[in-house]
């Protein structure tokens, strides 16, 4: 016995939002399944690894879904992992650091060099 499929929506290209499983129903009867696309789980940022702590979801879904499930409770939590936000935390503190040596270094040279035209 050859059973015919018919689709069930008005959309007949196998488009990628158009995917179909075939499944048997309890009465015997074959029937398409329409299967939604795959579930993501948002990357990092800067290194593209995968988030830890955020469900994987639809965008449409993601929208819809609770804070907790979209974030991690930290700075960046849920855009940046953790390694690329301490890397940009130590940067900065670095980068900080550097200016004050340097105005630091500039206020020593300028005493100095005053005490050296004043001894002239
Ligand atoms: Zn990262």
């Amino acid at each position: 016995m050859v059973q015919r499929l018919t689709l069930r929506r008005r959309l007949s290209y196998n488009t990628a939002s158009n995917k179909r499983r075939i499944v048997r129903t309890p009465g015997g009867r074959l029937v398409y399944q329409y299967v939604k696309k795959a579930k993501q789980i948002p990357k990092c940022g800067h290194c593209k690894v995968k988030l830890r702590g955020v469900a994987p979801a639809r965008s449409r879904e993601r929208s819809q879904q609770a804070r907790r499930l979209k974030m991690v409770n930290r700075a960046y939590g849920g855009v940046l992992c953790h390694k690329c936000v301490k890397e940009r935390i130590v940067r900065a503190f670095l980068i900080e650091e550097q200016k004050i040596v340097v105005k630091l270094m500039k206020s020593q040279e300028a005493s100095s060099k005053g005490k050296k035209t004043a001894a002239k």
